[in-house]
């Protein structure tokens, strides 16, 4: 009889156990989804779903470090809109958010599955591409920027004029990330200096 009751007791205790695994089971998987969502989040930029200033960063390290180790061809560009305050003064700050969003889109879509583009800021994007030679990013560089200039973009059955300008420099022997990025930089100035909708690639 009382070994009858000692195994009643140790087939609740194994009962009682397995639940509470079950439970935090349950409750690890939720910290799990809750973690990747706010990874997600941390990374994102919230209006244009693009990745933010962040992930670049992250990003940019990384393709740095490969670049440094195995020297494949790597291309930044820094894209900038023309003209976007006007867009702000004349349409309304709305119109100037459905803008990026719209922009964000067409210039990701133009690109390919391991090229980045991520919001650097304001009306500001920066792509890394890997792999890839000055003529070529050139080629997808107009591509992009003749993308946004046949957009075509309504907003309140106005359609609103639109062009970007772009820097591009291939990443070179010595450079640090910064140089690069300042040189693309440049580029984007003489873009704009020589009356915007346009790429330039940055002198060496
Ligand atoms: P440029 O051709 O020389 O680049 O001229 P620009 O007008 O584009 O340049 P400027 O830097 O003078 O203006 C950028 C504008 O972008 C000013 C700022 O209010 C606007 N802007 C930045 N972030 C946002 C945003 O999230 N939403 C909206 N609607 N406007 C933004
Ligand atoms: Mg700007
Ligand atoms: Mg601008």
């Amino acid at each position: 009889k009382n070994e009858s009751i000692r195994v009643k007791r140790i087939q609740q205790q194994n009962q009682s156990l397995k639940s509470k695994v079950n439970n935090l089971e349950k409750e690890s998987n939720t910290l799990r989804k809750t973690i990747l969502s706010s990874h997600e989040k941390a990374y994102t930029d919230p209006l244009t779903n693009l990745p933010n200033r962040l992930s670049y960063n992250q990003h940019l390290e990384e393709l740095f470090s490969r670049w440094e180790r195995y020297h494949e061809n790597l291309l930044l560009i820094i894209w900038d809109i023309d003209f976007f305050k006007k867009v702000n003064d004349n349409f309304g700050h709305q119109a100037g958010d459905e803008v990026l969003k719209m922009v964000a889109k067409q210039l990701r879509e133009q690109l390919r599955k391991p090229d980045f583009i991520a919001r650097f800021g304001g009306e500001e994007f920066v792509s890394l591409l890997p792999n890839t030679s000055l003529g070529a990013g050139f080629q997808v560089a107009e591509k992009m920027r003749s993308a946004i200039e046949n957009l075509k973009f309504k907003y309140k059955d106005e359609v609103i004029p639109l062009t970007i300008s772009c820097g591009i420099s291939l990443f070179g022997k010595g450079d640090t990330s910064k140089d690069v990025f300042e040189r693309a930089d440049k580029a984007l100035y003489q873009a704009k200096k020589q009356g915007r909708n346009r790429c330039v690639i940055a002198q060496d």
